[in-house]
């Protein structure tokens, strides 16, 4: 008989269940992970909440922390070492297709070809105790990082994605719209790059916290006028990056209102609904910003996540709202989706 590990599935509409499993055993070239903790993004909890709907039990989470538990045939342990410090990118990347092959994995248009034979659910495969990757999806980390920073590997390597198109240069002024927890980690990283950042969220706890962690400018949009404000600010010019990290249109087209001519707008977040912005062509052709956006970690970002986290660069820990165990699941995603936590991690 096979063993067994726990893992958790999404079991219905709100709510989170502790299943059982078979243990996978890794094949040739494969890296068995044991899957120490892993935090609940957006995209579990839509899952969670029903606004995504998936088949049923559905097992998330790609935010991953753990250690390397067995290799299989193929893989030399001197590259793979028992008990090292790792996250996984889950993010599949086939290798040939368009966005593959111009060395941008994260536009890869592939992830249905990932093999999942080993999972007994649909879904990711973070919520178990053990998962099945591949080397290419290994990326080592500090042994000596606490379990909740590494689990932050994943949401960071995003964030860098985004920061790499923005490409701050010191002294520059950048702003961040959205105090999530995604708006945080892009005024952290946009601090460290020496910008003066200029953060606009209407949530007063959320301003006071980015102020925590680095923002020089923290204004509420819904008692200002936002883009004049920034350009008050800036002396008339705008800034010379704008990350929008909601999920909002007109936040979107505020985002353009508020760039300077050459800076770079960066649209972070995914739209719902995806309601379309006006941009004027001839604003454009005199301005001569850009307009672009950022998705998914890319192996690059995912290489530097890993680093600044293991080396302190960047430091998570006010993001963290709570380590739960395995049993406490249903608490952990209950408390993952009030809009006053960060993340919520789930220890496995
Ligand atoms: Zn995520
Ligand atoms: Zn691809």
């Amino acid at each position: 008989m096979a063993d067994k590990m726990k893992i958790v599935a999404i079991t219905g509409d709100h709510e989170a269940s502790v299943l059982e499993a078979d243990l996978p055993v890794p094949g040739r070239g494969q890296i068995r992970m044991r899957v120490e903790g892993c935090a609940l993004c957006t995209f579990e909890q839509r899952m969670f909440t029903g606004v995504v709907p998936v088949p049923l039990p559905f097992i998330g989470g790609h935010e991953v922390a753990g250690r390397i538990d067995a290799i299989g045939e193929g893989l030399k342990p001197e590259d793979y070492p028992i008990g090292k410090r790792i996250a996984a990118r889950t993010f599949y990347s086939c290798g040939h297709c368009y966005g593959c092959r111009h060395d941008e994995g994260n536009l890869c248009t592939n992830g249905s070809e990932q093999d999942k034979s080993w999972m007994a659910y649909p879904g990711i495969g973070g919520l178990e105790q053990y998962m099945l990757i591949n080397p290419d999806m290994v990326f080592f980390m500090d042994d000596g990082l606490p379990l909740e920073k590494a689990c932050f590997a994943e949401p960071l390597a995003c964030v860098l994605n985004s920061i790499e198109k923005g490409r701050i240069e010191i002294g520059d002024d950048v702003v961040v719209i959205g105090g999530g927890i995604m708006g945080q980690l892009h005024v952290m990283c946009a601090k460290v790059q020496g910008a003066r950042v200029i953060m606009s969220e209407p949530d007063e706890a959320r301003r006071e916290l980015a102020r925590e962690l680095g923002a020089d400018v923290v204004i509420d949009p819904t008692a200002c006028d936002a883009v004049e404000t920034v350009k008050e600010l800036t002396g008339g010019d705008g800034a010379a990056v704008v990350f929008n990290t909601t999920a909002v249109s007109a936040v979107a087209q505020q985002a353009i209102g508020m760039v300077a001519k050459l800076g770079r707008v960066i649209m972070y977040s995914s739209q719902h609904p995806d309601e379309p912005i006006e941009v004027s062509p001839n604003w454009l052709h005199n301005s001569e910003a850009v307009i672009t956006g950022a998705v998914s970690p890319s192996l690059r970002s995912f290489r530097r996540s890993c680093d600044a986290l293991s080396k302190g660069i960047i430091d998570p820990g006010k993001l963290v709202s709570g380590v739960f165990g395995i049993d406490d699941c249903q608490k952990a995603f209950e408390a993952a989706i009030r809009p006053d936590t960060f993340r919520c991690i789930i220890k496995l």
